[in-house]
């Protein structure tokens, strides 16, 4: 801990203790003082990490669940685990802007860096009109969606090239173990996706329309047939504003594809979601899990627990024995 902490970094690290003691049944320790090996940004590539390590590393996780891994800022202690890792894991492609600063200082000081991003078929960031992205210039590529873990079987991609970078950079690692356990999570990895496939098939492929907060389901849309209507906030990041006139156009192509649902991220604040549902009619907001792990019990505490969770609300609110259209 620093000498002096801000309000801001006190509320973070006992957010961080939070998430600590939620991801320990993952196999995680070492969060608290001596440095872990392997440091990672978001809860859900958190849960990934540890479940590929076991203990076979220590993790430790920057972001609490349920926390926007577009606007959230390290503590000056979590700047420092940062440089202290043998690795640290991030998405990449601008998503963790608020740590950019301080991955960016670890990568400078010699720590690898992994970005899930860099081992996927990647989309392009935001292909909808009003997105700012592009406008952005703080040296990072923001052409790239960032959002890889909402497609489950580029994940297996993602998870053999970790397990290879977990293997070379944490020293004296069980190289052996650290590949059946990767092993064993690729084919979990594949039965989720598969479960989610089973889902989605309840949806025909004319209802198969998302209208989501912002640009965050591109990679579920590229695997499932997906058609992006729009986003309440058209961007690939949450750090933007929508004008009237965007909601307005969109409010007209919720109504002209007979969309029945907006998602949101759980947890969110959504009520400019909820007053444009509100407006168009007969429009249901429904929770997903995008970025944010859910707590304990919501059905999304673990990776491949929201990606079954996701599938189920997506068929649920799509298919249309749903709501009798
Ligand atoms: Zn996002």
């Amino acid at each position: 801990m620093p000498r002096h902490p801000t309000p801001t970094a006190l509320a973070a690290a006992a957010l961080a203790g939070l998430a600590a003691l939620a991801a320990a049944c993952g196999g995680t320790r070492g969060a608290a003082g001596g440095g872990a090996d392997i440091v990672v940004t978001t809860p859900v590539l958190g849960d990934v990490v540890a479940e590929v390590v076991g203990d076979l590393a220590t993790v430790e996780v920057l972001m609490p669940p349920g926390a926007d891994p577009h606007a959230f800022q390290p503590s000056a202690r979590q700047a420092v685990a940062l440089t202290e890792a043998d690795l640290v894991v991030t998405a990449g492609g601008g998503l963790e802007a608020g740590l950019a600063d301080a991955v960016e200082a670890a990568h400078d000081a010699g720590v690898p860096v992994f970005e899930a991003v860099d081992h996927v078929d990647p989309l392009p960031a935001g292909a909808h009109e009003g997105d700012d992205g592009h406008a952005l210039d703080d040296g990072h590529d923001h052409d790239v969606d960032p959002h890889v873990t909402t497609d489950a079987l580029r994940m297996v991609e993602v998870v053999e090239a970790l397990a290879g970078a977990v293997a070379d950079e944490v020293p004296g690692i069980d190289r052996g173990a650290l590949a059946a356990r990767a092993a064993a999570y690729v084919e979990e990895l594949r039965r989720v996706d598969r479960a989610m496939g089973a889902e989605i098939a309840r949806i025909p492929a004319d209802r198969r329309v998302l209208v989501t907060d912002h640009h965050v389901f591109g990679y579920l849309a590229d695997r499932w047939g997906f058609r992006i209507v729009g986003a309440v906030v058209p961007s690939p990041t949450t750090e933007a504003a929508p004008s009237a006139r965007h909601l307005d156009e969109l409010a007209r192509a919720v109504a002209e594809h007979d969309v029945p649902a907006i998602f949101v991220e759980a947890g969110r604040d959504d009520r400019l979601a909820r007053t444009l549902a509100e407006e168009i009619g007969d429009v249901e907001v429904v929770e997903l899990y995008g970025e944010t792990l859910g707590e304990p019990g919501s059905g999304a505490a673990t990776y491949l627990d929201m990606m079954r969770t996701n599938a189920s609300r997506l068929a649920d609110a799509l298919a249309p024995e749903a709501d009798g259209r």
